[in-house]
């Protein structure tokens, strides 16, 4: 179990689920870092007190000095505070911030050999042979905090070697089923709505296109070291059952949890030990049925994009997932529709030269002109 941690993106969905199991747990917490939500900042720096904080506006991150002048907190900004957040001081970093902005801190965390809690997983998506060669190269322990991951890392725990197959599960999403000319009119409220998980805007957009599954089979390919055709991803409604593995004997393990964050987030904190958590426990006389289909990838052409990304490789997966980012933004602002999301995505990996074996300044580039060509009129 850790004893001291930073957290990237206190003040989100996943951010302050960590800051609650930290105190829970009795985990000092040395950081925070943010974009702009300095009103909730202040009052996590009030409560944790850290030594630093980082916010990435520079005019928030002036204001909270101000603020915050009655403490003995130095704070940050930019791109340059968030990675100080990453590597200062601290036996750990919870990777919470959404999007690809999440990869330099991460890169530098694991040069500062921290253990990574790793919610961030767009920057697997988009730099993951790099990062994991950094990883192994400076022994820096990446513990996933994704649901999914978590119940696979789980289940392979001393038995990595005899992994034949993984089984991503998900839930679907909220407009499972539908055609695509029924998700048309979708509108960001509807989207941002997700029966079973409670989360940021971004990833829960993700979710409803199930663009989240596809960055999540690719963030398994990296995390787990397998090839595309090893994952099979399985729909399974009700998430309970948060994925599976099949052993090379036929076997299957599967993790089961009621679907809290929480728990793999403490999980990730914890481990290699367990401890009691607070969480509700499965009851599986209340439970009903659980049930699995196979995804209708003509319906959720996001996941099929994402696949056939995932085995074309090199920047393909950055530039898809850094598009994704831009066109979920315009979309959450009222300015495209929600078809418009995959359109703009698919266009832009088109339009964007691939190459294989990218270095860090290759990903960065085609990472910002896939914003640039996605987030454009
Ligand atoms: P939220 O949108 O709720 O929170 C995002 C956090 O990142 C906020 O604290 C935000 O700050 C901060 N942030 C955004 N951009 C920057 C930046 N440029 N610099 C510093 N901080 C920044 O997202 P979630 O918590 O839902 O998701 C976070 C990550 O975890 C994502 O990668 C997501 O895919 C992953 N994840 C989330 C799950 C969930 O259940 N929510 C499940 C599995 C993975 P501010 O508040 O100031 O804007
Ligand atoms: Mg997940």
């Amino acid at each position: 179990m850790i004893r001291s941690v930073s957290v990237l993106g206190s003040t989100g969905s996943i951010g302050r689920q960590s800051l609650a199991a930290a105190k829970r747990l009795g985990i000092r917490v040395t950081a925070l870092a943010a974009q702009r939500n300095i009103a909730l900042l202040e009052e996590q720096i009030r409560a944790f007190r850290p030594a630093y904080a980082a916010v990435y506006d520079p005019q928030a991150a002036a204001a909270l000095r101000v603020a915050v002048a009655d403490l003995p907190v130095e704070i940050g900004q930019g791109l340059e505070g968030l990675r100080r957040a990453a590597a200062g001081e601290g036996e750990a970093v919870v990777t919470a911030v959404s999007g690809s902005v999440g990869l330099r801190p991460t890169m530098d965390a694991i040069a500062a050999k921290k253990r990574i809690c790793l919610a961030n997983k767009e920057t697997l998506v988009c730099a993951g042979a790099i990062v994991m060669a950094a990883a192994r190269e400076q022994g820096a322990q990446i513990v996933p905090v994704d649901s999914e991951h978590s119940a696979i890392f789980q289940c392979l725990e001393g038995r990595r070697e005899q992994l034949r197959k993984i089984l991503l599960t998900g839930s679907g999403g909220p407009f499972r089923g539908w055609t695509r000319a029924e998700t048309a009119g979708v509108t960001p409220e509807q989207a941002v709505r997700h029966p079973n998980w409670n989360m940021g805007a971004k990833i829960s957009v993700d979710s409803a296109t199930m663009m989240n599954k596809g960055l999540e089979f690719i963030e398994a390919m990296h995390l787990f070291g397998v090839a595309p055709g090893d994952i099979q991803v399985v729909i399974h409604p009700q998430s309970v059952i948060h994925s599976m593995v099949e052993l090379v004997d036929g076997t299957v393990l599967a993790q089961l949890a009621v679907p809290d964050m929480g728990l793999p987030i403490q999980y990730a904190m914890t481990w290699p030990d367990r401890g009691p958590s607070p969480y509700q426990r499965l009851d599986f006389w209340q439970m009903g049925d659980m049930t699995f289909q196979q995804p209708d990838l003509e319906k959720v052409p996001c996941l099929a994009l994402a696949m056939d990304c995932a085995r074309r490789g090199g920047l393909a997966p950055a530039v898809m997932s850094a598009a994704n980012e831009a066109a979920v933004a315009l979309f959450l602002a009222g300015k495209i529709g929600y078809n418009d999301i995959y359109d703009r995505v698919a266009a832009t990996v088109e339009r964007i030269p691939n190459r294989a074996d990218p270095a860090l300044d290759d990903i960065l580039a085609a990472d910002e002109e896939a914003r640039r060509l996605a987030g454009g009129r």
